[in-house]
C-alpha cells in the first residue's frame, strides 16, 4: 500500500492572528509549504516567513488544489490556507473532488476556522442570535436564479441573513438587487448591518435599516447582515433576541 499523505486545509479565522485557532496554528507551524490566495499569504508572512509559500493568481483555486496534492505528492507537508473557515465558501470541498484525479492514499484534515459570518455578528452585537442562513451573492459558480430564490425563501423563513461576497467590481449593483428582493417581503425598516474588513487593517462597521442598506457602497472584503422580524438595534448594536424575556 502507497504512504499515506497528509494535507491540512486550514481556515485561519477573518484576519487577525488571535482569530486563528491553536489547531490553525499548529498546522501552519507543522508544514513545510503553505499554499493559498496571495492575499491570505500576505497576512501569514509576518509569523511563517521562513516557510515555502505558493501561490496561484484569484480564480485559479483548481490549479491552487492541484498544486497542494504535486507538492505533497514531492514529499512536503502541505497546508492549504482559506479565509474564516476552509468549509464555508472555501476550499475544502474541491480539494476533495481533485483528490479523487491523484492515486494514493490521501488523509485531507479539514481544520476549521471562524467564519465572516460569526467574526462580523460579534462586531455589530448578536444579529444572528436566532435561526440564521448564510448565502453569497456570487453568480460565478451559482445560477442567479437560484441565488433570487433563497433570497425570497430566507425572506419568507423570517430567518436572519448573514450575505457574503455582496459585491465586486463586475457585480457592483448585486447588494442592491438583493436588498429589492428582500423587500418583496421584509419592511423597509428592517434592521440591518454590514462589516467591512473584519480583523484587518480599515475595519468599519454600520448599522442601518434594509432600505438604506441598498444604496451603501461595500466591496468583496464586507459582510452584511440582515435582521429576522425580532431584530431591533439596542445602543448602536444590531441584535436578533432569542426570546428569553417573552
Ligand atoms: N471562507 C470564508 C468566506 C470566503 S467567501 C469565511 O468562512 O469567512 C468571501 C466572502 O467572505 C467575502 O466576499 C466577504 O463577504 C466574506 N469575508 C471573508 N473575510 C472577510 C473579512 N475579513 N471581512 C469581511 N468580510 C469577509
Amino acid at each position: 500500500m502507497s504512504d499515506i499523505r497528509t494535507i491540512s486545509i486550514v481556515g485561519m479565522g477573518p484576519g487577525w492572528e488571535e482569530g486563528m485557532t491553536f489547531e490553525a496554528e499548529r498546522a501552519l507551524n507543522d508544514s513545510d509549504v503553505i499554499i493559498g490566495y496571495t492575499v491570505y499569504l500576505d497576512l501569514l508572512k509576518d509569523k511563517y516567513g521562513d516557510k515555502e509559500m505558493l501561490s496561484t493568481p484569484m480564480k485559479q483555486e483548481v490549479d491552487r488544489c492541484r498544486m497542494c496534492f504535486d507538492e505533497a505528492l514531492k514529499g512536503k507537508k502541505v497546508a492549504m490556507v482559506c479565509s474564516g473557515d476552509a468549509g464555508i465558501y472555501g476550499m475544502a470541498s474541491i480539494m476533495y473532488e481533485i483528490s479523487e484525479e491523484y492515486d494514493g492514499n490521501w488523509n485531507l484534515v479539514v481544520i476549521p476556522g471562524i467564519t465572516a459570518a460569526t467574526s462580523g455578528a460579534a462586531i455589530l452585537g448578536a444579529p444572528l442570535n436566532h435561526d440564521f442562513v448564510v448565502i453569497s451573492l456570487s453568480d460565478l459558480l451559482t445560477p442567479l436564479e437560484t441565488i433570487e430564490k433563497r433570497l425570497r425563501a430566507a425572506a419568507e423563513g423570517d430567518f436572519a441573513i448573514a450575505i457574503y461576497n455582496p459585491s465586486s467590481k463586475k457585480r457592483h449593483d448585486y447588494l442592491q438587487k438583493a436588498c429589492g428582493i428582500l423587500m418583496e417581503v421584509i419592511e423597509e425598516e428592517r434592521p440591518c448591518g454590514y462589516v467591512k474588513n473584519i480583523g484587518r487593517e480599515g475595519m468599519s462597521y454600520k448599522v442601518c435599516n434594509i432600505k438604506e442598506l441598498a444604496n451603501e457602497e461595500v466591496d468583496m472584503f464586507t459582510t452584511v447582515f440582515i435582521g429576522n422580524s425580532q431584530t431591533r438595534i439596542i445602543d448602536g448594536k444590531l441584535v436578533t433576541p432569542r426570546g428569553y424575556r417573552k
